[in-house]
């Protein structure tokens, strides 16, 4: 007998081969199965897609035969194949590219028999039987929350302030859900791999009574042995409960009842490379898909184990105490089920225990100042009684830019079009983008000054600001102040960061000075003042989600303060700004972020922005500007002349340079796609990438372009 499949496996990008490929065989492999296929020279991983009637035209001697399958392993899911087709036309990206991109790379070097022996070492599954009594009692905020999430079947949106007690409810929603069927799975996701360890020892805990092997973690940070291991345990359904990063959307789940995103507004959750896809996004697509009884049926799905099962609902919790504007509106019109929790866990006794928020007028501060003396003043106040402040500021180094004040010299990157940040510590000039780095010169290259001197401040020059300007202020025992910086610099390290935090948690810095990263997720207990030195830049920004991030940043950083019931009255929260009036800022004072995003929602409604409207970028690097500007304009003139589907709906703008037009001598452009309908603007973009690729083949394009589309870009 013989059989005709197509068969997905790794192309490249812009390969023009972008769909399946017709191999023979010589057994009925099912869809899903993982095989091993002759790809040119090499022998390469595939995953069947579809069993073919026959070989089409294909002659057979032209056809080429599989090699093997890693028999053993059940075939990956109908659901699993469909989330997968969904992300690849939605992002606009090949088929194979993102297949094989979602299987662990161990898996493609893996001969059938090392998988044979890897199988054969699995785990019984312990009965589950929780331990119930030495369970915290919930608050009431939290009871309603559970029970309202249990009578709905929609994707639910947990809006609930830091400190209200949300991992809890997520604990109990993952509970019910496994106790409810022995072999149901859940996924649970959070926006970076820092924060992983932490929610994973919560849940390993809360389930030591299934085992260590049936919660099991997905992220980047894992050796390719360990990734493999977890994802061939989720896989096999052995992993009850699968905790990871964005890539742990594409795991094998097979019986995946319940999808949680942590943080959902995150931009961690946005893949910024290849396959651009937003992870939250496909949580609530795959929920949808995994609960659809419409779904490919069981019967083109040959998993028999599963047959005959009646489908069960997947569900998908989103929280976060900031959520995007994408899933607030959506809770508007009730296409998300919205749960409120308001009060941090503790709050009854302590009202307003979210710290008071200052606005500190920088009109009216000495000019230059970086740090306004009331701010300075209320630190040392917290220091003479021995609590913590955190005082955050976006820009890692010492300073952004080394100037010679005589010529008016500057340190630029010869490769990227920003400044390169001085690092004192190491005395170099640093580019962030490039990361072209050097020794800092002597004297004024261009004019030999040697009185070259930093403008601005990044943290490292905060940190040695802060310590002279509070020199003299000592502890409520005597001993001198200190001072702890952490960002990206001071973490680079595996365990800096976690041997950093510890001191904090073990009260030896007094003021921790650092990058956005200090303001996410961690439970500081003893920190009562946050301070956000300079936040203005983000409220002019030609980024429309800018202020969005910032608003959510800020809420995070106050919601660092006070997490301790012993200071909850007394935390502040202070914000410099040259703009105490700007709404955003009105809202903060009152942590009122339905304010908030109802003026943001109404200004985006206005301009036709997303979630009212929907947007793509294609971006195209070249030697030269003008070529990757031409590209684009050439590609975008061809698609109007030849009135591509969805056109009539579609916005394309002229190609402009990106914000930072140059990274490594490599000039970069970009075009805004816009339209107010998503499915006009997948039609239009399937359409175009055709004449994309064909516009690139033309003589003044050919080999010096490269480009890609950004579907629902986070920043433009
Ligand atoms: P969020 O994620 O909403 O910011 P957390 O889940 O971190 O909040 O909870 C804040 C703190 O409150 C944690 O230390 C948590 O252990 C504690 N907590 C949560 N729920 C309860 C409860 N019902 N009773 C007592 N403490 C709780
Ligand atoms: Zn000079
Ligand atoms: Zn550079």
């Amino acid at each position: 007998m013989r059989y005709w499949l197509s068969i997905v496996v790794a192309t490249p990008a812009h390969s023009s081969v972008a769909g399946p490929l017709t191999y023979r065989s010589e057994w009925p492999l099912p869809p899903g199965s993982l095989v091993r296929v002759p790809l040119g020279k090499r022998e390469v991983l595939g995953v069947v897609w579809e069993l073919l009637p026959d070989s089409g035209d294909l002659p057979e001697s032209q056809s080429k035969a599989v090699l093997g399958a890693l028999d053993g392993l059940a075939p990956l899911s109908a659901t699993w194949r469909r989330l997968v087709g969904f992300t690849a036309s939605y992002y606009q990206r090949s088929l194979g590219e993102v297949a094989l991109a979602a299987l662990p790379p161990q898996l493609r070097e893996l001969s059938t028999v090392q998988l044979a022996r890897r199988l054969k070492r699995p785990v019984a599954p312990s009965p589950d039987t929780p331990n119930t009594t030495d369970l915290i009692a919930l608050s009431a905020e939290q009871e309603r929350a559970i029970a309202e999430f249990d009578a709905d079947t929609r994707p639910a949106l947990l809006f609930g302030a830091t400190g209200s007690g949300k991992t809890e409810v997520y604990l109990r929603a993952a509970a019910k859900v496994l106790a409810g069927d022995a072999s149901a799975q859940v996924l649970v996701m959070v926006p970076e791999i820092n924060l992983t360890p932490q929610l994973q020892a919560r849940f390993e805990e809360r389930f030591a009574h299934l085992g260590k092997a049936q919660v099991v973690a997905l992220h980047s940070g894992l050796t390719p042995a360990q990734r493999l291991k977890s994802w061939l345990a989720a896989h096999a359904g052995q992993a009850r409960l699968v905790l990871g990063t964005r890539m742990a959307i594409f795991a094998s789940l097979p019986n995946l009842r319940l999808i949680v995103v942590d943080e959902e507004h995150d931009p961690s959750y946005k893949q910024q490379e290849g396959a651009r896809y937003s992870a939250r996004d496909l949580a609530v697509y795959r929920a949808m898909i995994e609960s659809s009884p419409d779904a490919p049926a069981a019967s083109a799905d040959a998993r028999p184990e599963h047959e005959g099962k009646p489908a069960g609902i997947c569900r998908v919790l989103l929280g976060s105490a900031t959520p995007s504007l994408e899933s607030w509106q959506a809770t508007m019109v009730d296409r998300y089920q919205r749960l409120t929790m308001s009060e941090r866990i503790g709050g009854a006794e302590q009202q307003g225990s979210l710290p008071a928020v200052r606005l500190v007028d920088m009109n009216h501060q000495p000019k230059h100042c970086t740090i306004a003396p009331p701010l300075l003043d209320a630190i040392a106040q917290r220091i003479a009684r021995g609590e913590q402040s955190l005082i955050f500021l976006n820009r890692r180094g010492y300073a952004p830019v080394l100037a010679c004040h005589d010529c008016g010299w500057k340190s630029e990157c010869p490769h990227c079009s920003a400044f390169r940040v001085f690092h004192k510590i190491d005395r170099t000039l640093r580019c962030h983008h490039c990361g072209f780095t050097e020794r800092v010169p002597r004297a004024c290259p261009a004019c030999g000054n040697i009185d070259i001197a930093p403008v601005g401040k990044g943290t490292e020059r905060l940190e040695e600001h802060i310590a002279e300007l509070l020199a003299g202020v000592t502890r409520p025992d005597g001993s001198p102040l200190r001072i702890a910086r952490i960002d990206a610099d001071t973490t680079r390290l595996k365990g800096a960061l976690e041997s950093q935090l510890a001191s904090v948690h073990a009260r030896e810095v007094d003021v921790l000075v650092g990058t956005q990263m200090i303001a996410k997720g961690h439970d500081f207990r003893h920190i009562t003042l946050v301070a956000a030195i300079n936040p203005d830049g983000a409220l002019f920004s030609s980024d429309f989600r800018a202020p969005e991030r910032l608003f959510g940043l800020l809420m995070q950083a106050a919601g660092r303060a006070g997490r301790d019931a012993d200071h909850g009255e007394a935390s502040e929260m202070w914000v410099q700004t040259f703009h105490p009036q700007h709404p955003l800022f009105g809202a903060l004072k009152k942590h009122d972020y339905p304010t908030f995003a109802a003026q943001e929602l109404k200004e985006r409604e206005a301009a036709g922005m997303s979630p009212f409207g929907f947007s793509a970028l294609v971006r195209a690097e070249a030697r030269d500007q003008a070529v990757a500007q031409g590209f684009l304009n050439a590609a975008a003139a061809a698609a109007q002349a030849q009135q591509l589907p969805g056109i009539e709906a579609v916005t394309p703008y002229p190609a402009v340079p990106m914000t930072i037009q140059r990274v490594a001598n490599i000039e970069r452009a970009q075009m805004l796609v816009e339209s107010p309908s998503r499915a006009a603007l997948q039609r239009f973009l399937a359409a175009w990438q055709p004449l994309l690729h064909e516009t690139r083949r033309q003589a003044e394009f050919k080999s010096l372009v490269r480009w890609a589309i950004d579907v629902d870009p986070l920043a433009i």
